[in-house]
């Protein structure tokens, strides 16, 4: 029973992929010639061919009937060439192969590929799938790969999905069943990618088909489903009912019964609404398998019958063998031996003829099997001996076919094989190379950005020193006399003064203040005493060491500490300081006027802080300003005794 099974959806699965080819037409023939143009480039298939293509599903014989007189008047060679793809299609949807090959080669024979590549590429696929019909497929193969080359080439996405199609159904008809995937993907792909007439459902639809062949059910699932769900949306019932019709038989393969014969009972009431009989047939032959296997004998007869009819009405002799064998089988299982021989007698009245040979043994089979059933032993016997040297032929049949078969698949295989083998290796070793560069890329990119960034860094790190620098320079110096502010003078003065105190060192502070200074302002200008104050502080800066520090305190009063030196040394180097401020006049061209300076000294012995230090020098100022100005006095250490040190 197993066999029959095979035999009947092995059957249906052919018809499905003619009808899928027919569909194909169909769908390109409804899209407008202004459409078609903007599409291609290159042609535009004639309003009168689009409307014969639009047939070519619907009522093949109608289109051959119709499309034969008007190539008799046509004129135009592509035209007619367009006409003799015309019934190559339709003949290819009848099964009628042999004529499908003659037409598509007259066509052929009116165009060189130069002139017409693209209507030359569509009746060359055209051949090609007469072929497959004839089991010639490997005959296709170049044509159908030039095909597709002048498609890619040239950006003809509809003749290269059309083409992709055929190529994976030839594949398929080869048992190339990766191939055949692969071509489905990429059409699978294109369509996806750009809005054409083939979809990617239609193409899930063909991938479903390929794993349903080689029977992997729960592969197949998934893309019926997604072309189950583009056909319902789209309303394409015929499509529908043969994707129902696969998706059925998955479920059922993976022994979801409830569901699988659901969809089946779906898919032929959907065949029997658009007068698809054969496809219901189908359907309910599968149903009826279903519930043989399920014990549930009186609804599969009813199915049967049905077949029955609907494939008789569809003349097809095959279909009705199996269909009769089956109801003779429930018979047998209900011991019914007569009704069984009666129904295996019809099936032999149809299967007469060397074509029906496989059919003449199972008839044989069953009828052995009847005839042991009610104890006919002897007659069991005879018949199987009878068609023992008939079984002998087909299986020596057979087996050359299989062999053949074999030899060259495991050839191919094998270099197949070898093939993928040096192309993986070829693929690791250039992506290991690229990974290498993409890293090597990865490392110089991080290097230099880090390069960059710890360049702007320390460039932005240099500007703010500088800045705060500069600053800091505004914050300590006097912006008149540049000399020490009043606050950075008493800072560095305690820094000296602790160090001085810690090693016991010497060191010396004055205080300085200019005299009768309103004077020089109210005589000469404000401007002029600026340039006393210049002039004065540069020559202290000149006089003094580096290590001296010298400070401005107020408008023209000065704050000097000399580390590392005795009262009596300071004394002198101030003494002539005080000396050189006198010709300061003459240097700035200011002859009528008169400086001089009054200094209180004192030794940083006195006092432990800076302000006490110049609150006691600041007596001695006093004292020295009191005492007629111009002079130098040095504290002693008791108020009322500041030496005299002039
Ligand atoms: P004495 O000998 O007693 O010190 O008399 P003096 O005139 O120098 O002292 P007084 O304190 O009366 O006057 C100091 C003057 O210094 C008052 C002020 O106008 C002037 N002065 C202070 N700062 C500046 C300055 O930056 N530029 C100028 N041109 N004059 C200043
Ligand atoms: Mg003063
Ligand atoms: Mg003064």
């Amino acid at each position: 029973m197993s066999n029959l099974i095979l035999f009947g959806g092995r059957m249906r699965f052919l018809r499905a992929l003619c009808l899928a080819f027919a569909c194909f037409f169909s769908v390109i023939s409804f899209i407008p010639a202004s459409a078609s143009a903007a599409v291609s480039r290159y042609v535009d298939w004639p309003q009168s061919i689009l409307k014969q293509l639009v047939l070519v599903r619907d009522n093949p014989q109608q289109v051959i009937d119709d499309a034969l007189p008007l190539l008799a008047e046509a004129q135009a060679p592509e035209l007619k060439a367009g006409l003799y793809f015309v019934i190559s299609r339709a003949y290819s949807s009848l099964m009628l192969h042999e004529k499908a090959l003659t037409v598509s080669e007259q066509g052929l024979s009116l165009l060189t590929y130069d002139e017409q590549p693209w209507l030359h590429s569509y009746l060359e696929l055209a051949r090609a799938e007469a072929l497959k019909g004839l089991g010639r497929a490997r005959e296709g193969e170049r044509e159908v790969a030039k095909a597709i080359r002048w498609a890619q080439q040239n950006q003809s996405h509809e003749l290269l999905v059309y083409a992709y199609s055929v190529s994976g159904y030839m594949r398929l008809t080869l048992s190339e069943t990766d191939e055949a995937l692969s071509s489905f993907q990429k059409g699978y792909r294109l369509a996806e990618e750009a809005s054409l007439r083939l979809s990617p459902a239609d193409f899930s639809g063909m991938i479903a088909l390929v794993y349903e062949y080689r029977d992997e059910p729960a592969l197949a699932i998934p893309y019926f489903e997604e072309a189950q769900a583009h056909y319902r949306q789209t309303d394409q019932r015929l499509e529908l009912a043969n994707t129902l019709f696969g998706l059925g038989r998955s479920h059922l393969k993976l022994e979801h019964t409830e569901k699988g014969l659901q969809l089946l009972v779906e898919s032929a009431r959907l065949a029997l609404d658009i007068q698809d009989i054969q496809g219901a047939a189908y359907s309910y032959q599968q149903i009826s398998e279903q519930l043989i296997k399920g014990g549930q004998l009186n609804e599969a007869k009813s199915y049967l019958d049905d077949a029955l009819q609907l494939f008789e009405d569809a003349k097809n002799p095959y279909q009705q063998i199996g269909v009769l064998l089956l109801q003779a089988r429930i018979f047998l299982i209900e011991n019914d031996h007569e009704t069984a021989l009666s129904l295996i007698r019809a099936a032999e009245k149809i299967a007469l003829g060397d074509a029906f040979l496989p059919h003449q043994i199972q008839i044989n089979h069953l009828k052995a099997e009847a005839f042991a059933a009610r104890n006919d032993y002897e007659d069991a016997y005879t018949l199987l001996l009878a068609m023992h040297d008939d079984e002998q032929r087909l299986q020596r049949e057979k087996n050359s076919q299989r062999l053949i078969k074999l030899k060259t698949a495991f050839d191919t295989e094998k270099q197949r094989a070898q093939n993928a083998l040096l192309q993986e290796q070829n693929l690791r070793q250039q992506a290991e190379l690229e990974q290498e560069r993409e890293q090597q890329r990865y490392t110089a990119i991080v290097v230099t950005l880090l390069l960059i960034i710890s360049l702007l860094l320390f460039w932005q790190h240099r500007i703010s020193k500088r800045h705060q620098q500069r600053l800091e320079n505004l914050a300590n110096h006097d912006g008149l006399t540049g000399l020490l502010t009043r606050r950075k003078t008493l800072e560095d003065i305690e820094q000296q003064l602790n160090l001085a105190h810690r090693h016991d060192d010497h060191i010396s502070l004055a205080v300085l203040d200019l005299d009768y200074f309103k004077q020089i302002n109210d005589q000469h200008g404000h401007q002029a005493g600026d340039e006393v104050l210049k002039s004065f502080s540069a020559l202290a800066r000149q006089t003094f060491r580096n290590t001296d520090i010298l400070g401005r305190i107020g408008g023209e009063e000065f704050l000097f500490a000399f580390p590392h030196t005795t009262i009596e040394d300071a004394r002198k180097l101030l003494l002539r300081f005080s000396e050189s401020v006198k010709d300061i006049p003459a240097t700035i061209n200011r002859d009528t006027l008169s400086l001089s300076v009054s200094i209180g000294l004192i030794s940083g012995e006195h006092a432990k802080t800076p302000s006490a230090l110049m609150a006691l020098a600041d007596e001695a100022l006093y004292e020295a300003k009191a005492a007629g100005r111009d002079r130098i006095r040095i504290y002693s250490g008791h108020s009322d005794d500041v030496n005299e040190a002039r």
